[in-house]
Formats: structure tokens, sequence, C-alpha cells
């Protein structure tokens, strides 16, 4: 079968090529792949600035419908709809962080997509533990996004504290940002998105999905226009979802006193930042990180309830063979969500 493979250490080094079609073994199934999202992670692992051991393929935002189980499988059949936890693709089961149901900290782990073959190739092999079921309303591609949303789904609902009717500032306009802000807007709050010149079509998706108001912070006066809209307080809750150190300065800078602020996005570098900020104005500051099982079960049937419509974020649907114009896609911020499907 083609994949999109990782194929040496050395930044770029992703090529389509032709592997051997997995098959279930012991406790493992294998999942026809439907569709996988293109993840800003993936573009990480093309430029060599996440660590992995190629050769392996890509692709850890999937989903598809299993079409062999091996022996022992009990958790799931031959024709059931799926998508996977990818960050718990091997555990060691016995560590703290297995026993409390975190397997992203578990400490000898390998991940579906990086340290394991993942989802841009016709089969994916997966063990049964990791395999959730798609609510018979959910359609194939709403299943691709179910692990970007879990990973909103545990920022916003899980770790941080949105009262209803409180001011949410999220920064960045990525999927995960949007998720994150159609997620606080589900708690009740009034949501406002920062963006930047270049993330106008993605600024105009966010205000379809609810974003209540979006600020240019390259046109507009950010901390003006937060101020008005906060009767000079500031937001109640910051997510930072961009990555980018400015954005970090902003946020800190605009919290109200004794607010929240939560890390999303990942900067790549150490930055400087004034933490004597967390401290006189005695902010709740805390990041967020991927998902625990529990995040997989609310996020599954909070989907199942069809509070939200994922599918706007799909900008892009391109078969594995333009998975080069898919990453260059993503790369130049000009799509928000891409899915890589296998050729017919
Ligand atoms: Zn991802
Ligand atoms: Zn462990």
């Amino acid at each position: 079968m083609k994949a999109v493979v990782k194929t040496r250490p050395e930044p770029g080094n992703v090529e389509l090529i032709d592997v051997p079609e997995p098959q279930a073994g012991p406790g493992h199934v294998v999942i026809e792949v439907h569709n996988a999202g293109v993840c800003g992670t993936d573009i990480h692992i093309y430029k060599s600035e996440y660590v992995i051991k190629p050769p392996v393929i890509l692709g850890h935002e999937l989903c598809g419908t299993i079409v062999e189980v091996g022996p022992g499988v009990t958790r799931c059949a031959v024709g059931d709809r799926v998508t996977v936890n990818p960050s718990a693709g091997q555990l060691c089961g016995n560590c703290r962080y297995c026993r409390i149901g975190a397997p992203f900290f578990c400490i000898d782990r390998s991940a579906v997509g990086s340290g394991m073959n993942g989802g841009f190739a016709k089969y994916c092999r997966v063990r049964q533990e990791i395999v959730f079921r798609l609510p018979e309303n959910l359609d194939f591609e709403t299943g691709a996004l179910c692990e970007p949303f879990a990973c909103a789904l545990q920022a916003v609902v899980e770790l941080t504290l949105i009262e209803p009717g409180e001011i949410v500032v999220v920064s960045g306009p990525g999927p995960i940002g949007i998720m994150c802000a159609m997620l606080a807007k589900s708690r009740g709050a009034r949501v406002v998105l920062l963006g930047t010149s270049g993330d106008a079509d993605r600024m105009a998706v966010a205000k379809r999905l609810g974003a209540d108001n979006v600020v240019n912070v390259e046109t507009d006066d950010p901390r003006r226009a937060i101020q008005d809209l906060t009767q000079g307080y500031g937001p109640d809750v910051v997510f930072e979802c961009s990555g980018a150190p400015a954005s970090a300065e902003l946020c800190l800078d605009i919290v109200r006193k004794m607010g929240r602020y939560t890390q999303v996005g990942l900067f790549g570098k150490p930055l400087q930042m004034d933490l004597d900020k967390v401290v006189v104005k005695q902010i709740h500051l805390q990041g967020s990180m991927c998902h625990t099982w529990q995040t997989w079960e609310r996020t599954l049937r909070f989907l199942e309830q069809d509070l939200v419509d994922l599918r706007p974020l799909i900008t892009n649907r391109l078969p594995l063979s333009r998975w080069e114009e898919a990453f260059e896609g993503v790369i130049a911020r000009k799509e928000l969500k891409v899915l890589l499907h296998p050729e017919e």
C-alpha cells in the first residue's frame, strides 16, 4: 500500500512510498482509513523539530472502519466505524501516569503517527484499547477531528474554570484555537478571538462558528479593543493557542487580575515573559497538552449531542499522493484542517 512516511531523521525526508499492508495480530485491529487530518505536529515532524524514529508512517488524527481483528480482540469488531487515541499507541501500563489514566505522560510510550505507524496510508494497525467507536451520527470527516477536539476539550472544559457569562479571549485562530472558542461558547462565555491579517479567512470561519468578536491584532489596537469589550477589566480567561511569543505577552498583559491563563500553543523555543505579572495580578497560569481517557469519553459523548459542527474547519480534502500540497497549505496557514484520504 502507499503511505506517507518520514524516511530519515533529517529535515524533509517525507515521501509517499510503498510499504507492506499490516496484519492485525493478537490484541490488535486493522483499520481501513477513510480520513486522516494533517496537524501541526506532522509539520514539526516534517521539519525534524519533533524527534521520532524513522521510518514511520505519519498521521495521528484518523478514522475509518475495522477490517480485521486479531485473536483476543473483544473491544471492537470488523465493520465498526472508529477513531483512535493516538497518544496511547503503546504504553508501559504500570507507571504512575498510566495508572491515573493520563497516558500522554507514560514514561515509556509510543504514539501512533510518530513512534509507530499512523494513518496516512490505506490501513493502520493499532491495539484494541485505543480504539473508540464513532457515535452513529458522526460522519467520517468529523471522526478525523476527534483527536484535536479532545485536545481543546481538555484545555477548555477539564482544566480551565469558565463561568457562564464570563469573557474568554482565544489568541490564535488555528483549528485548536477555533475549537477552544466553540467550547468556551458552549460553556456560556462571550468569546473574543485574536488573530493577524494573515488569518483573515480563518477568522471568518471562527465568526461563523460562534466567536462573538474577532480582533485583528495588526490593524486594531488589541489592548484598546479588549478594554472596550471588558469595561477596562480585561478578560476573565485567556487561551493562548498560537504559540507566538508576542501573543503570549499580550495575553498575559490583558488577562484580568485574578484571571485564568491557559497556554495551549507550543513556542518551540524558550521565551522571555514578565512572570511578575502572574504574581502581581495573581493569575492562575497553566498549560494543557493532549488528553486523558476521560477526555476521550467526554469528547465522543459531547460530539454525539450535535451541539457543534466541526466540518467547516475542514478547508481541503486531498488524496495521499497530494500530501505535499496539504502540508504546504498548513505551513502557509492557508488551510485550517486538511484531510488526506487513500486513493480509491
Ligand atoms: Zn494532532
Ligand atoms: Zn506508563
